[in-house]
């Protein structure tokens, strides 16, 4: 029915390329492009073992915005999903104008020389993929993206007014290292020292990196020490949520990584200012991420289990109500399927996902979309369809 092209070859683009390649009847035709070549041979070999499907490969600098609509014009894919990383988000979303093909991707655009990550730049191009008849699906992962899906969803049916949406992930996933990131450790590691944000009453507030902090009874992983941080989908679910009065966002952390994260920033290992080493400007992170573990060396090791979900409190029928929707996933189980860890496999799968809804075309009106924006119910049957079963339970009144 469908060619596709996958741009990244990382953790997120191998769990994208087994799931696509496990539903060839929507997606007939799968390329991966990447950077290196090699990290596309090694997904393409993997996928062919387990599920007998060839992808093509090719190499490609996204940046390079003349080179990828040269590629995108020669294999004329109807949609790109592009899990390289947010840099790449608007060369990539010009390549798919100039080319006339969909747009997907799971994280929004950052400039390279800014840790700020925000819609404006890619919220921007609406008229311009209005105008081309294109979708362009912002934030299909987990968060973003199924985390919207929870919020819309709850909104649809659970209530009849949401005021409060509090985000919260857990990974209580062991890789046995002293120190690693789940996924890029760069953009990971921008997100935590940025500057906390939460949205209340129609305002942002901005608290000092993780100094606001509780304790979560999650579901399936119990009681967790989690950290206020800003994440980018409070920004459109603000929008898009009509009288919601708070929406925060957190995030688990062990004090073991917390110690190690505190030492690099205090040496000054986490800062994006370029240094110069022997006549090379070299951003210290940068130099961080090489000596790091690659986050897809992780999946053999990693242990334990995810829970991402959305607690949700309004009103329904006149009455105050409290849920949480959410999600739980096995980093072992997602290995034996797609050799990916959970954080990888929890970004792939709402991928693939949304790329269906596009093709299918479900959620196919021309213009740049937030998740949020479209019908919930078929995205929430495809993720229990798919390796995300989600449960709701009612919590306690706070
Ligand atoms: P990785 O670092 O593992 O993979 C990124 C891949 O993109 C690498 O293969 C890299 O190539 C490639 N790449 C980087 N720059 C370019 C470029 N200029 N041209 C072509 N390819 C390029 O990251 P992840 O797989 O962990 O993450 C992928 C994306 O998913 C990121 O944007 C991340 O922010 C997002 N994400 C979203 C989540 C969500 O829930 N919404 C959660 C986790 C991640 P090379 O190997 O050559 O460097």
């Amino acid at each position: 029915m469908s060619k596709i092209i996958i741009i990244g070859a990382g953790g997120v683009g191998n769990v994208v390329s087994h799931k696509c390649a496990k539903l060839p009847k929507i997606f007939t035709d799968i390329v991966l492009a990447s950077r290196t070549l090699s990290k596309c041979e090694a997904i393409a070999k993997d996928v062919f073992s387990k599920t007998g499907v060839s992808i093509k490969i090719a190499a490609i600098d996204a940046d390079d915005v003349a080179a990828t609509t040269k590629l995108l014009r020669a294999e004329s894919p109807q949609l790109l999903i592009n899990v390289a990383l947010p840099y790449q988000d608007l060369s990539l979303m010009d390549a798919c104008l100039n080319a006339g093909v969909n747009y997907l991707d799971t994280a929004n655009y950052e400039p390279p020389e800014e840790a700020k990550f925000e819609y404006k730049w890619q919220w921007a191009y609406q008229d311009r993929f209005k105008d081309a008849g294109l979708t362009a699906l912002l934030g299909s992962g987990f968060d973003p993206g199924v985390t919207n899906v929870f919020c819309a969803y709850a909104q649809k049916h659970l209530f009849d007014q949401i005021e409060t949406i509090d985000i919260l992930d857990a990974n209580t996933g062991d890789h046995g290292y002293h120190f690693a990131t789940n996924f890029n450790p760069e953009i990971n590691i921008r997100e935590i020292t940025a500057k906390g944000r939460y949205w209340e009453e129609g305002l942002w507030k901005e608290v000092e990196p993780m100094s606001i902090h509780q304790v979560y009874n999650f579901p399936v992983v119990g009681k967790q020490d989690a950290y206020l941080l800003y994440h980018e989908e409070m920004e459109s679910l603000c929008k898009n949520i009509p009288g919601l009065k708070r929406i925060r966002f957190w995030m688990t952390f062990s004090q073991k990584y917390l110690s190690h994260l505190k030492v690099l920033e205090n040496v000054g290992m986490t800062s994006i200012n370029p240094i110069n080493i022997k006549g090379q400007k070299i951003q210290p992170i940068e130099f961080l991420k090489a000596v790091l573990p690659d986050p897809a060396s992780l999946g053999p090791r990693t242990r334990g289990k995810t829970c991402i979900g959305c607690d949700i409190a309004g009103t329904m029928s006149g009455e105050k109500k409290r849920v949480i929707i959410y999600n739980s996933c096995d980093h072992e189980e997602c290995y034996q399927e797609v050799s990916s860890q959970a954080i990888s496999y929890t970004t792939g799968v709402p991928a693939m996902i949304g790329a269906q809804m596009i093709l299918r075309g479900l959620w196919r009106h021309s213009g740049v979309w937030n998740m949020e924006q479209f019908d919930p119910d078929p995205f929430m049957t495809e993720l229990t369809q798919h390796g995300l079963p989600w449960q709701v339970t009612e919590l306690p009144l706070e």
